[in-house]
């Protein structure tokens, strides 16, 4: 059998690394022999480790990382479905399937991220509005549960474990399989435009009235005053091959370069107030308003993928992700509002992202709901747990919540408010795992155990 080592773990944010014991199997049977093993402590999936805060971190307690797991078990050229080990990556399934005419149908804003930690986020794309949830495209899971062993489940067997697992942060089961529909498309490339948003009224008019698949607003954060929330707003669908070939593009071109790498880990005070704003203010202003442009899907979908470990631009102290929806009837007061608090906080976020969701589904502990969401990234600079109290009290106060896969320091009270659904959640936990073994740095901190 596998043994387990220590190391330092973090989230993708490099806040609070913690000591963990790390296991990583390289086949489902060294991964369910290890699971099965006697052991007194909690245990936590890890996928990429792309989850900001402490999702995949387990203090003094194992983690097992699937990310060698990336077998395809099946596929079918006729329906797209995919059927494979839960530590397949969308750049895998990209590299892999795009050249044969087949895209996830939902991904994050990076391809570095597996199958897994995409069901247990329960993912959302640019397309939420549209098409919904990671949830929306996967059939089956094949999950290991501490009580109950190995169990297929779907809508149609184990519904309630099923959606249970997708946002339920690896609580419910080790996803071992997923089987997911991809997406036919006809190219890599998108035909979509830019378009500069004067505030966030502005931004979030265009947002409702846009009908491309895909929409993303890229906030200018540090802009104050009449300006606040002026933002690029970037739209697409996937293109034709008609449409590429009469603009002389190769079809199915794959992306140019490997990304380059940060060599080493900046200075804290790299991105302060005002580098982010030189930077954003030129993001803004240099931006070029184009409508019915073809640009490759790596930039559209993954524009920070072109650089390795940007994470480590942040210096050792990290950075944490503020990620907050609020429903339709609210946003409009509350995004000013949350804005406005971090334009005053003397606080830099560099990257500030505003997207449209569509209805939610039936997950407990799934994160979007039919309103706008908005992502902030912000330094770990100290005082900044009392600043995301004030952006949680702001947050509850418009009946909006927080996603836990960017989160890092929702306190248990704020996190029950926030998803009113977590005792049917723990029900659902407590038939596969009655002794509480699947437990995170995350799960402990937010109150489920
Ligand atoms: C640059 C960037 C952009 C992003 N953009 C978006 C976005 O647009 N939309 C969005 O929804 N998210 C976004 N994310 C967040 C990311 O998609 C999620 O955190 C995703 O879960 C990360 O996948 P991972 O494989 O790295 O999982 P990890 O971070 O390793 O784990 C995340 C969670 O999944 C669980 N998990 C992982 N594998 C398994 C498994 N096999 N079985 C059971 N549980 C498992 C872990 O226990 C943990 O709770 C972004 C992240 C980054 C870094």
């Amino acid at each position: 059998m596998i043994a387990d080592h220590p190391a330092t773990l973090s989230g993708w944010g490099l806040f609070n690394p913690a000591q963990c014991r790390l296991a990583g199997p390289r086949s489902l049977l060294e991964l369910t022999d290890w699971l099965n093993a006697p052991r007194n402590g909690h245990v936590i999936a890890r996928g990429l480790g792309r989850s900001y805060g402490d999702a995949a971190v387990n203090e003094n307690h194992a983690v097992a990382d699937l990310s060698a797991l990336t077998r395809v078990i099946s596929f079918d050229a006729q329906t797209g479905v995919l059927h494979a080990e839960a530590g397949l990556s969308l750049l895998q399934i990209i590299r892999e399937y795009l050249p044969r005419g087949w895209f996830p149908p939902v991904t994050p804003g990076t391809q570095y991220v597996t199958l897994g930690g995409c069901v247990a986020a329960d993912v959302h794309g640019k397309n939420h509005h549209a098409d919904g949830s990671f949830f929306a495209f996967v059939d089956e899971l094949e999950l290991w549960t501490p009580a109950r062993g190995v169990l297929r489940c779907s809508r149609a067997s184990e519904p309630g474990l099923f959606r249970a697992s997708f946002g339920g942060m690896g609580l419910t089961g080790v996803i071992l399989t997923v089987k997911l529909r991809l997406r036919r498309v006809e190219s890599a490339w998108i035909l979509g435009g830019a378009r500069r948003l004067r505030d966030i009224h502005h931004a979030m008019d265009v947002l409702d009235a846009d009908a491309s698949p895909y929409s993303v607003a890229w906030i200018d954060c540090q802009a104050a005053g009449k300006s606040a929330g002026r933002s690029v707003l970037l739209t697409g669908q996937h293109a034709s091959a008609e449409a590429c070939r009469a603009a002389r593009k190769d079809v199915f071109e794959s992306p140019a370069r490997e990304p380059v790498g940060i060599p080493f880990t900046g200075p804290s005070w790299l991105l302060n107030k005002f580098t982010v704003t030189l930077f954003n203010t030129a993001y803004y202003s240099l931006q070029r308003e184009t409508e019915n442009g073809l640009q490759h899907f790596a930039p559209f979908f993954y524009p920070l993928d072109g650089v390795r470990d940007w994470n480590r631009l942040y210096g050792k102290r990290g950075f944490l992700q503020y990620q907050t929806v609020f429903p339709g009837e609210t946003a409009r007061a509350a995004m000013p509002g949350l804005i406005d608090r971090l334009a005053h906080s003397g606080r830099a976020s560099f990257l500030a992202v505003l997207k449209r969701f569509g209805p939610g589904n039936d997950s407990p502990l799934s994160f979007p709901f039919a309103g706008y969401t908005l992502a902030l990234d912000i330094p770990a600079a100290p005082g900044v747990e009392d600043f995301f109290r004030e952006l949680d009290d702001w947050t509850l106060r418009h009946g909006g919540r927080v996603y836990l896969a960017k989160d890092s320091l929702l306190p248990p009270q704020s996190f029950r408010a926030m998803y009113p659904r977590v005792e049917e959640f723990q029900d659902i936990r407590r038939l596969v795992d009655p002794r509480g073994m699947l437990s995170s740095s995350l799960s402990r901190r937010v109150g489920l155990g």
